[in-house]
């Protein structure tokens, strides 16, 4: 649609200018810092930041109604920068010009409401929202998007130079930024440091097939996100984990993309998200928050952050009754199938902690709850929802188990709405899939199979057929019709099909 065929209230503020006066604000001593220098930490006191608006309140001068006018009318600009996480520029990052920004076809993720069976088996309605739909396959995109936007910005203004950018992962971050990063080819070169044996083989591929420097760390993610700050204490490196400020800012796109997805009635809906590194469920809760500050949604939906027993710190935290007493300790992970959320010591933790107050104030009651599953319910609620047309991952499964177990607890109401994270795509966990249909965890996982989730391929040779086809190698045309009228015949007598009459 051209510009002037859309409502003149609205023309103004379609495309949004660069505007906004944003800040790193430290979560420790309040601190404010320029946003020129790329910073991770504060250098008063060493504590994570978040980036912040000063002028944020401008946001107010236009009403609730007409934003969400703004936003759906926007989704119809055919303007590449537009159709990412900037769709909401002016509460992702008002200070970038468009033309700097970074798209790769990130956010904006389908979201699929749950089977009738599936709704069915867990009692209540859902939607999943596919987040593998993202160019790497997971949620890492859209922080990425973010990060490498703003480091495009300083790029074309002059601000930096040659940047290198350097990230620790569970596999998905450091598949996001070498991809990110490739794109800014020959501005960034990037290097991904790797738990060794730790993440998954498609998940290694990515990276490298990115074309980045990839490092492999004895050790788990913990150990390699220490060896990372060193580094960028060190030396002059782009630090792309989720302490840096700007990835938690993209990633809010996931709260507003809900929002607009649900027409901005948030008030029955519960978002349930796993949390690793604590940076997505960070994001989520800022996001809604902001909209609601702008009252673009008139409440707060449900938070459900879930973990596993196996890496459940932020679950033990909460656990503890409120109060000064209640201490966060990091603990030591155990295997994990929700391999990407496999984290003792999340790096977010301060956010989280100051941001779940926040909004349960804001919302007058408690909307953020962390609860935990096991690996076994994980496995077995992502092979049921794929077994029922979807591609959830591993973290799906644990998002979708945690939604029960909110259900069970009567943290959620069953006549709500929920909206289920699948971060990441199902085909870089496959290898999970395939331990459970072959029975083959190693005992610490916890995982038994059960049958009826179990599937395995079936070889076709009948046993009288001694010619078969091979590549380079076709049969004549006597023994083909006997090879094809033997096999057909087999899968029929399997199946139990019956002849056409
Ligand atoms: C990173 C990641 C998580 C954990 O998210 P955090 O922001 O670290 O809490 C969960 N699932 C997938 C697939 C991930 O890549
Ligand atoms: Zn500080």
């Amino acid at each position: 649609m051209n510009i002037d065929q859309f409502p003149e209230t609205i023309r103004p503020h379609l495309i949004p200018e660069p505007g906004g006066d944003m800040i790193y604000r430290c979560l420790g001593c309040q601190a404010e810092h320029g946003i020129t220098s790329l910073l991770y930490t504060c250098p008063d006191c060493g504590q994570v930041l978040l980036l912040h608006d000063r002028q944020f309140d401008r946001l107010k001068a236009i009403d609730g109604d007409t934003w969400r006018q703004i936003l759906d009318y926007r989704r119809m600009l055919k303007i590449p920068a537009l159709k990412g996480i900037y769709r909401y520029h002016e509460f992702l990052g008002p200070v970038i010009p468009l033309d700097a920004v970074v798209y790769l076809g990130e956010g904006h993720t389908p979201v699929v409401e749950a089977s009738p069976v599936l709704q069915e088996k867990a009692g209540i309605r859902f939607f999943f929202k596919n987040d593998g739909q993202n160019p790497s396959a997971s949620f890492k995109d859209r922080g990425m998007a973010s990060a490498l936007s703003y480091i495009n910005f300083l790029i074309q203004s002059g601000q930096v130079g040659e940047v290198l950018s350097i990230c620790a992962s569970t596999g998905d971050t450091s598949a996001a930024a070498a991809l990110y990063a490739a794109y800014l080819k020959p501005h960034i070169k990037s290097a991904v440091l790797l738990p060794h044996k730790k993440v998954t083989p498609q998940q290694l591929s990515q990276p490298l097939g990115s074309g980045a420097d990839v490092f492999e760390i004895p050790g788990v993610f913990d150990d390699c996100m220490k060896v990372v700050e060193a580094l960028s204490e060190r030396y002059n490196v782009a630090l792309l984990n989720s302490k840096n400020a700007w990835r938690i800012l993209g990633q809010e796109s996931y709260s507003y993309e809900i929002a607009q997805d649900f027409d901005y009635a948030m008030s029955d809906k519960i978002v349930v998200v796993p949390i690793g590194n604590a940076g997505n469920i960070t994001a989520v809760m800022n996001g809604f928050l902001k909209f609601f500050e702008i009252g673009i949604i008139d409440s707060l939906p449900v938070i459900i952050g879930v973990q596993s027993i196996h890496a459940n710190p932020v679950y033990r935290y909460y656990r503890q009754p409120e109060g000064p007493s209640r201490q966060f300790k990091p603990v030591t992970v155990k295997p994990s199938v929700a391999q990407a959320a496999m984290i003792g010591n999340p790096v977010s933790m301060p956010r989280v902690i100051q941001l779940v107050e926040r909004y349960n104030q804001t919302a007058g009651q408690q909307r953020v709850h962390v609860v935990e599953v096991t690996e076994q319910d994980i496995m077995d609620w992502q092979l049921t929802a794929n077994r029922n047309g979807h591609i959830a991952c591993t973290h799906g499964g644990e998002s979708l188990a945690g939604l029960q177990v909110a259900l069970t607890r009567g943290l959620v109401d069953s006549n709500a709405t929920a909206i289920v994270d699948s971060t990441a795509h199902a085909l870089k966990f496959s290898g999970f899939q395939d331990m459970y249909f072959q029975g083959s965890f190693p005992d610490e996982f916890n995982v038994r199979s059960k049958p009826e989730l179990v599937n395995h391929p079936q070889y076709v040779h009948p046993k009288h057929l001694e010619k078969v086809p091979a590549p380079g190698k076709p049969l004549d045309e006597d023994a083909f019709r006997i090879f094809v009228n033997a096999v057909s015949q087999e899968i029929a007598d399997t199946l139990g099909l019956k002849k056409k009459t």
